[in-house]
């Protein structure tokens, strides 16, 4: 669990019976978005190309701050040129930086990617490991990038990946304030089933670039529209949203 855990343990102990029952509806309206992204994106899975762990890793490590297309066109050749921890471990930087370049921050990545490599040849054996207190030893590796190795490559639900799309989603969904991704990730870990936490932010991060975008939200096209409070979203221009005139049915901002 994430480091807060024990301040939501504690929250928890406090609560009230009106605060227990409207996490429960929470929790209930959680099950059904959950459901029906299922439904909508069945098939989805990580966009980042790998195939293995290491690439993975590496893949992540270079999507921060990148769209994953522009990370696709630079990990073929990285890979080829670098197969193993060993390889990336001794590259040269000044090599290793200009094949990562157009990913952004490509220094901080450089270093990031050779020291993770380092730890990963000198202290686990050439592996990737496979548990998150291990992964967060690895320099320029979090909770989000371990979380997204463990899911995706190990298949083992430790968390719940909170990216730019999860944390804004997440929000305007009413599942959780919007506050930092540490605590996002809390509260999806404590609506969403644990058996459904990777598989629910690869829908997420789908449906944040197919229908629910940033600037241009798609409601009226989106297959949560009816369970979703658009918290911070902006009505369209002509379109005032009144106070008070909700459509039936339509769950109130949790
Ligand atoms: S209804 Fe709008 S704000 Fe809510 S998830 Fe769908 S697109 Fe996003």
């Amino acid at each position: 669990m994430p480091p807060a855990s024990r301040k939501a343990r504690a929250a928890r102990s406090e609560a009230t019976p009106d605060s227990q029952a409207a996490e429960r509806a929470l929790r209930r309206r959680a099950g059904r978005i959950v459901r029906a992204l299922a439904k909508e994106y069945n098939a989805a899975e990580c966009a980042l190309l790998h195939d293995s762990a290491l690439q993975l890793l590496v893949a992540t490590i270079l999507s921060a701050q990148c769209t994953d297309r522009r990370v696709n066109m630079v990990t073929p050749a990285l890979f080829a040129r670098y197969p193993t921890a060993d390889d990336l471990a001794d590259a040269d930087p000044d090599e290793l930086e200009e094949m990562i370049h157009s990913t952004g921050f490509f220094r901080n990545k450089t270093r990031s990617i050779m020291g993770a490599c380092q730890r990963i040849r000198d202290d686990f054996g050439g592996e990737v490991p496979d548990n998150m207190d291990d992964l967060l030893t690895l320099p320029g590796v979090a909770r989000k990038t371990a979380n997204v190795v463990l899911g995706t490559w190990f298949g083992k639900n430790e968390g719940v990946v909170v990216d730019t799309h999860v944390f804004r989603i997440s929000h305007r969904l009413g599942l959780a304030p919007r506050k930092n991704t540490s605590h996002t990730e809390q509260r999806l870990m404590a609506l969403v089933p644990r058996r459904e936490w990777t598989n629910f932010s690869h829908r997420v991060i789908l449906h944040g670039r197919a229908v629910c975008d940033a600037r241009n939200p798609k409601c009226r096209e989106c297959t949560l529209e009816s369970m979703c409070p658009k918290n911070g979203v902006e009505p369209p221009p002509g379109r005032v949203r009144t106070p008070g005139r909700r459509r039936a049915g339509r769950p109130a901002s949790a």
